[in-house]
Parts: C-alpha cells; sequence; structure tokens
C-alpha cells in the first residue's frame, strides 16, 4: 500500500530520531522531506504547504510532556498532523440504522471500483447481520448489470437491474421487488460514463433526486493523479457527498490524488479498498492509516503515551486549578515528576529563585515521592477521589497495605492539602504550575 510515499516518509522520520540533538535546522530538514514525499504522491501542494506550516508553527509553540524530548515532539507532531489531514482522530461512525430502510448510493468515474465496492460493501453489512439489497442503475455500461448481477448472487445478496428501462423506472421497481425479498439496507450503484462529463453529472443528480439516498459515497481510485480533486469537485458541486471511499490502496498508485480530494471535501473516508477479492474492503481510521505509513511500531506507543499524558496532564491541572484536586491527580504529578528524572537534577532545572535546597532535603524529598506513590496506590477509587472520607481505621488499613506508617499516611494528607491550596492560588502557566506542584511537595 502506498509503498513509495511509505518509504520517503519513514526515511525522514529516520533522520529526525537518527539526528543528535533536533535543532530548528535538523526539524526544517525534515519537514522539507515530509513535504518532498508528500508531493511526490501527488498530495496536492496547498495541502501540504499548510501542513508543514502547522508542524513549523506547533513544533515552536509546544512544549513536550514531561518524560519526552523535542524529537519526541516532533515526530508525534507530523504524526498528528498527517491524520489531521486525512480526517482526524476519530474513526468513522455511520452505522445503518437496523431495521430501518436505508439507502446508500454510490457515484464514481467508470473503473473507479463502484460494482466491486457495492458488492464488498454487500458482503461487509450482511455480515454484520443487516437484510442487504443491490441495485445497478447503470443502463450506460454495457454488462454493468450482469457484472453487479453475478457479484450480488456469489455473495447471495437479492439483486434487481434492469437496462431497458430508463433509471428511474429501474429503481422503482427494484426498491418494489428489494422491499419484497426483505431488504432493508439497499445500496445503488450508478453509471460512471455517458456522451460527456456534464451529462453524467446531470444524471446523477436526477438520479439522487429520486432515489433520494441516505447517503452518496463517492469512490475515487488511488491510482488518479491531481485530477481526482477535480472529479471530486464535480461530483459534489451536484450531489451530497457523505463519505468516501478509495479504492485499489493495495496497488502501486501513488495515492495522494485521491486523499488530497478528500481532504477539500472535508467528508470522511469510510473505507479503503485494498485488493480485487469482495473481503478486500476495510474501515478506514485516519490513526491507524497513518500508524500504517509512518511504519510506526515504536513510534505508535510513543504517540499513544504521550497523548495519555497529555491529555491526563491537562485535566489533572485542569482540576487542580480549579482546587477539585483528586489523590489520582496528585499521583499523576508524582509520576510524571518522577519520569524527568532523579529528584536532585530535577531541582536545579526548576525556577526557585536561588534558593539553595540541601542534600538531606533531597533525598529525602526522593523518598516521600516514592513513599506517597505506594500509599496513594494501596488507597481504592473512593478514596483516591475523596481523601476527606479517610478515618482512622482507614489510614491504618491503607499503612498496613503500603508498608508504611499511619504517620506516613497523615504527612501524605497534609501534603495533599498543602498542594491543594497552592494549585488554587497559583494559575500560571499551565507547565511552570505542573513544575510547583511538584516543588511544592519537595518541602
Ligand atoms: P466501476 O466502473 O466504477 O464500476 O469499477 P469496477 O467495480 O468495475 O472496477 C474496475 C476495476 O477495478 C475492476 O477490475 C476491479 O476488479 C478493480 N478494483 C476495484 N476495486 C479495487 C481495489 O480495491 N483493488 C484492486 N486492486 N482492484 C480493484
Ligand atoms: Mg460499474
Amino acid at each position: 500500500m502506498l509503498d513509495s510515499l511509505k518509504s520517503s516518509l519513514q526515511s525522514a522520520l529516520d533522520k529526525i530520531r537518527g539526528a543528535g540533538a533536533v535543532d530548528e535546522k535538523v526539524i526544517n530538514e525534515a519537514i522539507k522531506q515530509v513535504e518532498k514525499a508528500l508531493l511526490l504522491a501527488d498530495v496536492s501542494l496547498p495541502l501540504v504547504a499548510s501542513l508543514s506550516t502547522r508542524i513549523k508553527e506547533r513544533a515552536k509553540d509546544e512544549e513536550p510532556p514531561a518524560g519526552y524530548t523535542r524529537k519526541d515532539l516532533v515526530l508525534k507532531l507530523i504524526y498528528d498532523e498527517l491524520v489531521e489531514l486525512l480526517g482526524g482522530n476519530s474513526p468513522y461512525l455511520n452505522k445503518p440504522k437496523r431495521g430501518e430502510e436505508t439507502k446508500l448510493m454510490l457515484v464514481g468515474i467508470e473503473g473507479s471500483g463502484k460494482t466491486t465496492t457495492t458488492a464488498k460493501l454487500a458482503l461487509y453489512y450482511k455480515r454484520q447481520g443487516y437484510q442487504v439489497g443491490v441495485i445497478s442503475l447503470d443502463n450506460y455500461r454495457l454488462g454493468a448489470a450482469e457484472q453487479l448481477g453475478q457479484l450480488a448472487s456469489k455473495i447471495d445478496v437479492p439483486f434487481f437491474a434492469d437496462p431497458s428501462l430508463p433509471p428511474k423506472r429501474a429503481f422503482e421497481e427494484g426498491i418494489k421487488r428489494l422491499r419484497e425479498a426483505g431488504a432493508k439496507l439497499i445500496l445503488i450503484d450508478t453509471a460512471g460514463r455517458h456522451r460527456d462529463e456534464t451529462s453524467l453529472m446531470k444524471e446523477i443528480e436526477e438520479v439522487s433526486e429520486f432515489v433520494k439516498p441516505d447517503q452518496v459515497i463517492l469512490v475515487i481510485d488511488a491510482n488518479l493523479g491531481q485530477s481526482a480533486s477535480s472529479q471530486a469537485a464535480a461530483f459534489s458541486s451536484r450531489v451530497k457527498v457523505g463519505s468516501v471511499i478509495v479504492t485499489k490502496l493495495d496497488g502501486s498508485g501513488k495515492g495522494g490524488g485521491a486523499l488530497s480530494a478528500v481532504a477539500y471535501l472535508k467528508v470522511p473516508i469510510s473505507f479503503i479498498g485494498v485488493g480485487e477479492g469482495l473481503e478486500d474492503l476495510e474501515e478506514f481510521d485516519a490513526a491507524g492509516f497513518v500508524s500504517r505509513l509512518l511504519g510506526m511500531g515504536d513510534l505508535k506507543s510513543l504517540v499513544n503515551a504521550m497523548q495519555l499524558a497529555e491529555k491526563e496532564e491537562k485535566e489533572s491541572l485542569e482540576r487542580m486549578a480549579s482546587g477539585h484536586m483528586t489523590l489520582d491527580d496528585m499521583l499523576n504529578q508524582i509520576r510524571a515528576f518522577k519520569k524527568m528524572g532523579p529528584l536532585n537534577k530535577v531541582l536545579e532545572r526548576l525556577p526557585l529563585g536561588g534558593v539553595q535546597i540541601d542534600e538531606e532535603v533531597k533525598e529525602k524529598g526522593e523518598e516521600n515521592l516514592k513513599k506517597w506513590e505506594v500509599i496513594i496506590q494501596s488507597m481504592n477509587k473512593k478514596e483516591r477521589e475523596d481523601p476527606s472520607i479517610l478515618d482512622s481505621q482507614r489510614v491504618r488499613r491503607i499503612a498496613k497495605g503500603s508498608g508504611t506508617r499511619p504517620e506516613d499516611v497523615k504527612e501524605l494528607l497534609r501534603q495533599y492539602e498543602a498542594l491543594k491550596k497552592a494549585m488554587k492560588n497559583a494559575r500560571r502557566n499551565k507547565r511552570l504550575a505542573s513544575l510547583l506542584g511538584g516543588a511544592r511537595r519537595c518541602r
């Protein structure tokens, strides 16, 4: 799949991974390579330009979360922006309603893979327990109806076509028959060629008016270059395109033309076609797709961990700043803090205004962090969320469970209260707030 794009993107990433320190020059060079890779794969210039601008800006503005480096951050930004380009993080979710009639109409130019994809979708939904039926309204191309008919009988799905009838009549007859056969999810294959493009678009518009589809699915061939965008635009000026299926991503196509078209349309990709067989249809998920493109593995777990760390850090800090800090938040902060390195090193980097902290305090601080982590882990969820319920009986139980003394548990609770109060007052930048959160605990 998209082999040349894959290998050129991966070598751009390798450059970053291999660089010693990541400074602006390294970042810019890597981004240039990413740009080149995308342009060679036929991704359109304006899209590439805005993607690289975003990466550069974010690389300047954003800080890696605790425990991560600038290098990690840049790798993640490239990943993030590619995912964004392809529709963002939330996978396409638009399941047809069960038990209600739903009509999906496939459009696209001849050869894009409409007929094959209609059958693939029929099989996909049939396996999910839908009552599927298919109609061919391609009265233009000879043999189009038989092609779909054969595929439909192969997967044992009711089918209707009558090329001798005008499309409107064929549809009315077809839907009647399919309803009689109990079909609820009706897939409609349409013509992809006509005398000329204008008359094809006119027909598609007319067909859409009488079919009244719940969704129009545009089928785009991954082998199309830049012309994919104008094709997509032509269809979407006539009918409301609800999602796109990109076909032939298994081939040697560059893919970027089709992917650019999708980015312009701003509609989600619902599925991708990855082979000629009827099983060769995959649900599309931009994050997974980009992971494959970038040959993630290690990068994938990095991105996941960073996303989680960012999210937790953000939520945790928000709760803390609003005065609703839990012991889980404190635990998160302890862990984030520990990830930054040994405590004495961390303290050296803190903006403490030249205050010297003696070794003993540092050592004690390190010890405390460990102890508090174990203590919090010995509490149940309710206790972590609302430490005010901790009576002496619970304190004894927790001390026992964590191998500490009840005084240690009480000390932790005192620190927690102090931190909570301090956080309420600390309305500064987030990163500083998290550092201060850590510093206060060490006193
Ligand atoms: P239509 O004219 O839009 O209906 O396109 P067809 O469904 O007839 O497909 C045209 C050709 O593309 C056929 O040879 C299909 O087997 C092939 N095809 C469709 N989808 C895929 C795909 O995902 N991968 C590959 N390799 N071939 C495909
Ligand atoms: Mg066809």
